[in-house]
């Protein structure tokens, strides 16, 4: 699988799109917030820039693209205002993979120009916006360019799928029933591709620049993925069926894992502290129940909601190896899935929040 290639959130903004499915990573990116704003106003206190260079990356296509370019405007200019200083102007760089929607996010820019005009109190210093299509585990922007950078819910997956998982029969990413060497790829593949990131910020970032970086994680003591169910144990447990029902053949599903990890806020910070370019200001795990994508207003049963949120994240991966032709009845079991879990309660994604700033 050339992840580069394939792996993206379903674009365009119908109904099954990710644009319109995208509410519980809206959740965590607002739970996260007081943390964009502790470090984005220490930043700018301290360096004052006269242009602020801020990246979003894995930024994907919809209303959260360009949230977060908003709350952080609105944060420096409160605090310009306090210090009855001049505005600065913004250069914002949104990057994705190239297959991402970027057409949908230019499309929406005018309205983010309006919002912020309207919405910003006392309005805001002149703001330019950069598609920067590529992968962030290589370099994506010029030496020493940025003073802030933010990822949401991107860091999970990984350059590529691990070498050496042939073996993890039944599994589609490392789970608790894995045998412990797609356990070892699994980690190996994390650490070399996390550290990979870190050393191209480190580049990319001034001195004293910021990162706030947030990410599915898993407990410190869960060895595996066993204390909380997620997206892709109920799609493996959906094709598992499927393969029983002899609709996909078992050669196929033993041929897909995901590029897909989770770590613990103990490995995270571990990569930190080895690559050395960062020091670490905050770091905090947080729980958010899948019920917070469920939205009363929308047509839908709350099992079918929170299946389309899955589906807005998983479908183009699934459709790049499976038949697009079986999606709509792998689906189905997964919605049956999903309500005999939620019923059971245990619908709750572990978050990892980590702000760094590079030394100098
Ligand atoms: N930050 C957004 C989108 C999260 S979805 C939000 O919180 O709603 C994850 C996004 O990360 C996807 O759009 C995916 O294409 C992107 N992504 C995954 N791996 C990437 C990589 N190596 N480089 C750039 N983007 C990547």
């Amino acid at each position: 699988m050339d992840v580069a290639q394939v792996l993206h959130m379903k674009g365009g903004t119908t109904e099954t799109s990710y644009s319109n499915n995208s509410l519980f990573q809206q959740k965590v990116i607002s739970s996260t917030k007081p943390i964009r704003e502790d470090a984005i106003a220490c930043f700018y206190r301290e360096a004052n820039p006269r242009s602020l260079a801020i990246a979003d990356l894995g930024c994907s296509s919809g209303p959260n693209t360009f949230s977060v370019s908003f709350d952080l405007i609105e944060t420096v200019e409160k605090l310009c205002r306090d210090r009855n200083q001049e505005s600065p102007e913004y250069m914002i760089f949104l990057n994705d993979l190239p297959s991402n929607d970027f057409n949908t996010i230019f499309k929406s820019f005018e309205s983010f120009e309006q919002k912020v005009s309207k919405e910003v109190v006392g309005g805001s210093g002149p703001c330019y916006i950069t598609g920067v299509p590529g992968s962030f585990y290589g370099r994506i922007l010029p030496t020493k360019s940025l003073h802030f950078v933010h990822c949401s819910y991107s860091l999970h997956w990984m350059s590529q799928v691990p070498r050496g998982v042939e073996n993890n029969k039944g599994n589609i990413y490392m789970t608790s029933k894995s045998p412990l060497n797609v356990c070892t790829a699994y980690y190996h593949q994390f650490q070399s591709d996390f550290s990979m990131f870190l050393k191209c910020r480190a580049h990319e970032l001034v001195e004293g620049g910021r990162m706030v970086l947030t990410l599915l994680g898993r407990g410190n003591h869960d060895s595996s993925m066993n204390k909380y169910c997620h997206i892709w144990d109920i799609v493996a447990e959906a094709l598992n069926v499927m393969v029983l029902e002899g609709i996909i053949k078992e050669d196929q599903m033993d041929s897909f894992n995901v590029p897909f990890y989770s770590p613990s806020s103990s490995e995270l910070k571990l990569e930190v502290v080895k690559e050395g370019s960062f020091t670490i200001n905050y770091l905090e795990e947080f729980e958010t129940s899948w019920e917070v994508a469920y939205d009363e207003k929308r047509n839908g049963s709350k099992d079918y909601q929170l299946t389309q949120f899955m589906r807005a994240v998983v479908e183009p991966l699934l459709v790049s190896h499976f038949r697009e032709a079986i999606t709509d009845h792998l689906f189905w079991y997964c919605q049956q899935i999903l309500a005999c879990h939620m019923s059971k309660g245990n619908l709750v994604h572990l978050s990892l929040s980590i702000s760094l700033t590079r030394t100098s």
